[in-house]
This record gives C-alpha cells, structure tokens and sequence, in this order.
C-alpha cells in the first residue's frame, strides 16, 4: 500500500484528479487500487483557467465561469486536500513540506505546481507592478483597476512582457476600459523586450497583433526592456523614461527554487528534469508535468497546451508506477494549437507555419475553452454550470 502526493492543482494534475474519480469497471475499486492514500497539497480550492482570464478581463465571461473546482475533483476521487503551499521536500525521508507547517509522508510524488514570475531581475517591480502570476492576485490588482482610472482624469497603464500572455492581456483591458471609461482617461502601452511579437510564430502572427495593438490605440514599444520601476514611470535599458502610473508585468515563466534546491536534476533554469516517462532524471519516484518540467528528450515552450496534453499520461504514469508496472512514453505533439484573443469576440490561431484570424477563431477558442472548463464541472452544480446551460439553451 502506497501514498502518492500531489503538488499542485495545475493542468495537468486535474486530469489526474479526473482520473482518479472515473467511475472504474465493475468490481474494481474507485481509484488506484493499490493505493491508501492520496493528498493533493495547493492553496487554492478552485485553479483559475489561465486561457479564459484575458476574456474574464474582456468582460467576456464571469470569473466564475473560469474556474475549474480542484475541492470538488478531489472530493470526488477521494483525495484529501490540504490546501497549502510546497515549500520544499526530502527525497531522502520521502517527505513534502507545507507552509502552515504540515508534512506529509509520500511514496510517489508528483509535482504540477506551474510556473512563477521572477520579479528579482526587475528593479523597483515588487513596489511599483502587479505581476500575472500568482494569477490570484492579479485578479484581485485588476478589479480595482478600473475604478481606479475611472477616479483620474488620466491614467497611464504599462504592460512589460511581449508574449502571448501580455499581447491578450493588454488588448483585453483595452477592451474592458473601452466600456466601462470614458474616452481619453487611459493610454494603454506595452513594452517587449523582442524585435518583433511572438517570434516563435508565423510573421503572420506577430503582424496581425501589431495591427491589433494600433487599432487600440496602445503605444508599442519593440525592443526594450524595463531596467527600474519607480513611482510614476519606469526607466527602460535604453535610458528612456516612460510616465506609467499603473504597471502589469507579464514576463516570461521561472521556475521556483524548492525542487532544486531539494536536490532533483533540473535544467539550467532550474525546471525538473524529466525523462519520456514524466519521470525526474535524478530520483524515479518524483513525476512532474506542466510548466514546472523540463522534458529532456521533447523539450517544448511553457505553455497550457502541452501541461494539459501531459494530463493523461501522467496519470496512466502514476497508476502504472504504483502497481510496479512498465511505465508508457509520452512524446508531447511538436505543434500546438494557439488561439490568442484580440480583446473582442475576435481572435488569431497559430499552428506551426500556419495562421488565422477572425470572429469565428473567437468562437472556436470559446467552444473549446468552455468544453475545458465543462469537463471538469461536470456533475457539480455551480452557478457556472447553470449559467452554461442556459446560456446553450437560450435561443
Ligand atoms: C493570462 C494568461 C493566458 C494564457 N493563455 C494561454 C493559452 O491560451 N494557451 C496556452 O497554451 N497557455 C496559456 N497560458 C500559459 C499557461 O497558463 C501555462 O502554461 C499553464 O498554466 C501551465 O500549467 P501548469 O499545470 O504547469 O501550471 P498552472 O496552471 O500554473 O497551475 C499550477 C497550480 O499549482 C498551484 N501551486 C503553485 N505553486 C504551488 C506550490 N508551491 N505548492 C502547491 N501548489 C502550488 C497553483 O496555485 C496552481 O493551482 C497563459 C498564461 C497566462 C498568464
């Protein structure tokens, strides 16, 4: 008999959650069978489905309809959750360590605890910008915001982070001001340190957002990254002082310090190291998945796409190590599919040398983003649920 620990409640460890609580075949009892035990440690009872909050921001959706219910899919696979935070681990006495002080004793453990955001490297963030991650408390920084503008006669909001992330951000909130503030009250800028937008995508891509940005009337500045934040502005590396009273940093994924420092193998980044098993290179019975990981054979960009891919296969990965059978390859796909909104009911797909645009991309990233969230919801009578299902069935 087993214990298998769960460290975070990110895209891939629902699945595994999913998994868990499916109804087993007759006779064969609901779980892993040969496991005791299963707790899943994250702050945090619902995780906040990061590909709808730019249409949250939007106004397109209540933050309700975002959220996946970790407390429920736990419940339902007869997990304990500890909602707390990893703040490090043994891997010699096999232990995870909380930040309220608890412990827990695992045999397998596995570790989808995301990416953070470094505000280390950026001078003066820590007083004067609100960082994406946690998202938690960006959506918190957020709420305020409008009201904030609205109580000025002019506000000056600066987004640093020229990626995927940033791009839909900044147009959603050009989008949410639009409506809710009068004309002229906001100058909206974004600042990336690329030569162009999304370099890892068609031109296609980055031209179109380029066009998306000036349609909005948000400054662009290509090329620059922000050396201080201070009150008022921010200095940028070319000596450039820009006026900013409000700053969203939306920088690249870092990973945190615990598992390294823990003593798994990781990349030089310090993400952990993972064979095509999801399986760490240093010590057998430590997984991770999702942004946190570092497939050494595929490595792939830190994205939703491929941490929720990784779901199933960790989960049949996990089952498998705890029954002592052969575990089974995961070769992540080499293109995935991105559909990143433009702050309307309007957004571009990127696939591989591919791209897209128009109102109906919106309606398919809608589709699939609400089939995600449904997945999970399902059998759980939230108000999300409900609003779902008469949305659907009004004509
Ligand atoms: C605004 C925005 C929009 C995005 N849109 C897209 C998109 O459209 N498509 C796409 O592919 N990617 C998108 N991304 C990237 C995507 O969010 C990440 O790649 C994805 O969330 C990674 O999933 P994950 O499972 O690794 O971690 P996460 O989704 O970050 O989940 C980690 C979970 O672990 C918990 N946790 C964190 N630390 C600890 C700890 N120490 N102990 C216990 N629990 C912990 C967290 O509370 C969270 O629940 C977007 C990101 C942002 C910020």
């Amino acid at each position: 008999m087993k214990r298998l620990v769960l460290l975070g409640g990110g895209h891939s460890h629902v699945h595994v959650l999913d998994a868990l609580a499916r109804k087993p075949p007759a006779g064969v009892p609901r779980g892993f069978p040969s496991v005791i035990e299963t707790t899943l440690v994250s702050p945090h009872p619902h995780q906040v489905y990061s590909g709808m909050l730019p249409g949250w921001l939007a106004g397109h959706y209540h933050l309700r309809d975002c959220l996946i219910p970790i407390d429920v899919l736990a419940q339902r696979a007869g997990v304990v959750h500890h909602r707390a935070t990893a703040i490090g681990f043994d891997p010699a006495t096999q232990r995870v360590f909380c930040s309220d002080g608890a412990a827990f004793d695992y045999d397998v453990l596995s570790i989808d605890t995301g990416a953070v955001l470094d505000l280390s490297a950026l001078p003066g963030a820590a007083q004067h910008a609100l960082p994406v991650r946690p998202i938690e408390r960006f959506i918190q920084g957020c709420t305020s915001l409008v009201e904030h503008v609205r109580a000025r006669p002019r506000t000056v909001i600066t987004l640093v982070g020229g990626g995927a992330a940033g791009i839909e951000l900044i147009l959603a909130l050009r989008r949410r001001l639009r409506r809710h503030v009068r004309e002229g009250r906001a100058v909206l800028q974004l600042v990336s340190a690329s030569e162009r937008l999304l370099p890892g995508h068609p031109r296609g891509v980055g031209r179109r957002l380029e066009a998306q940005l000036a349609a909005g009337g948000i400054l662009y500045y290509p090329e620059r990254s922000v050396a201080t934040f201070h009150a008022g502005g921010l200095m940028l590396h070319t000596g450039e002082q820009l006026e900013s009273d409000i700053n969203l940093v939306a920088t690249g994924a870092s990973a945190a310090p615990w598992p390294r420092r823990a003593g798994l193998a990781t990349d030089a980044s310090g993400f952990i190291s993972v064979n095509s098993f999801q399986q760490s290179t240093s010590h057998a019975n430590v997984f991770a998945a999702g942004d946190i990981a570092s497939m050494v054979d595929h490595p792939r960009p830190k994205s939703g796409v491929y941490a929720v891919r990784a779901g199933p296969p960790l989960a049949e990965n996990l089952r498998r190590t705890l029954e002592g059978r052969p575990l089974k390859r995961h070769v992540p796909q080499k293109w995935a599919l991105y559909l990143i909104s433009t702050g309307g009911h309007h957004a571009i797909a990127s696939w591989g040398p591919f791209s897209w645009q128009g109102r109906w991309v919106w309606r398919w990233k809608d589709r699939i983003d609400r089939a995600f969230i449904a997945r999970f919801s399902r059998d759980t009578p939230t108000e999300a649920n409900l609003l779902h299902r008469s949305e659907s069935e009004s004509p």
